[in-house]
């Protein structure tokens, strides 16, 4: 028995060699490790995942210790502050489309698979901001963004908490844990017999996370200097689309992008809550190229200009988030009310 399944094998790959060349004519693109790992089928959106699941307390618990290998440098003391946008050398106009995938304690927020398979069909670069719950809630979700080399993933902390309301281990906690799930899925990835068969296929994926953006928008001294001593850049828009507000139109978030400049970030939402993002974004995107945009991850933004850097955080103006501190310590995480918040 013992060379049938060798020979299997041999069969097996022989056809798919085949089958790999009659898909890829010469001088096609290389195709992504998401490609290699993943059918269409299964990178594409599934009806109903876009729904968040109140009520569902299965991943609430976050692992506080492993994984955590790779070490972190707290980052260069003129970067301290946040992100709202990078000026650009005369003539580039570069976007950074940035969604949000935010997830509370009580419920397993959703995916929006529409919008990322809109980036991926017009080839549109963006950058995730993910929860570590919702990495772990959405392991292979994850697991496909991480292995697409249009995206990049920030740190959205662990549970989106108010980071302005705790301290100590809790808010070190909350800013390592999506760290922690990103080198856990990381390494599942690089286990799989896909990424094993490409010696140089986990290149691309990141080993830590560089960027991270506060929840709700809202941080302080105490969060902003933690942040900075786990090496990660903080990061917020000079560009909201306002889609967490159910009344929003499609319309009206396009015409928000419309406004973007040269150097601008926007943030939505891919964790369906983003509720007419997914229909926004074929209205504006094909006007943005014809603009003369190109659409670039955050960290190729920040590495083609000079960051604008605010010592707080805001939304549109100083001080506007600070308004959630009441909402998030006083109201019941799975109430849902939160998600009415803009960010
Ligand atoms: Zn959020």
């Amino acid at each position: 028995m013992p060379a049938y399944p060798a020979r299997q094998l041999t069969i097996a790959l022989a056809a798919w060699g085949l089958a790999w060349a009659s898909a890829s004519p010469v001088g096609a693109q290389q195709p992504s490790l998401a490609e290699e790992c993943w059918s269409p089928a299964a990178l594409a959106a599934k009806a109903g995942e876009n729904i968040a699941r109140k009520g569902d307390h299965a991943f609430d618990a976050a692992p506080t210790d492993g994984w955590l290998v790779v070490p972190s440098a707290p980052a260069a003391t003129n970067a301290t502050g946040v992100i709202r946008r990078v000026t650009l050398p005369p003539g580039r106009k570069l976007i950074a489309l940035t969604f949000d995938l935010c997830e509370q304690p009580g419920e397993i927020a959703g995916y929006d698979g529409a919008i990322v398979d809109y980036l991926r069909k017009e080839n549109v670069k963006a950058t995730f901001f993910a929860g570590g719950k919702w990495m772990r809630s959405h392991e292979e979700r994850a697991r496909q963004l991480m292995a697409d080399p249009r995206f990049e993933i920030g740190n959205h902390s662990e549970a989106h908490r108010n980071l302005r309301l705790i301290d100590g281990q809790k808010l070190r906690d909350e800013i390592l844990g999506p760290q922690r799930a990103y080198e856990s899925i990381r390494t599942h990835l690089a286990e799989t017999q896909c990424a094993i068969g490409d010696p140089g296929a986990m290149q691309h994926v990141a080993s830590r996370l560089a960027l991270f953006r506060f929840p709700y928008g809202a941080c302080n001294d105490r969060a902003l200097r933690e942040v900075d001593d786990q090496g990660l850049r903080a990061v917020q828009w000079d560009l909201s689309t306002g889609d967490p507000a159910p009344g929003v139109s499609a319309s009206a978030i396009a015409r928000a992008m419309l406004t973007a400049r040269p150097g601008s970030i926007v943030v939505s939402h891919a964790n369906g809550r983003g509720w007419h993002t997914a229909e926004a974004l074929p209205l504006a995107i094909p006007k943005l190229r014809k603009m003369g945009y190109e659409f670039v991850t955050v960290s190729e933004l920040l590495a083609a200009g000079e960051p604008v850097i605010a010592q707080d955080c805001y939304d549109n103006r100083p001080g506007d988030t600070n308004r959630y501190d009441h909402l998030a310590a006083h109201r019941h995480p799975a109430s849902g009310g939160a998600w009415t918040l803009p960010q």
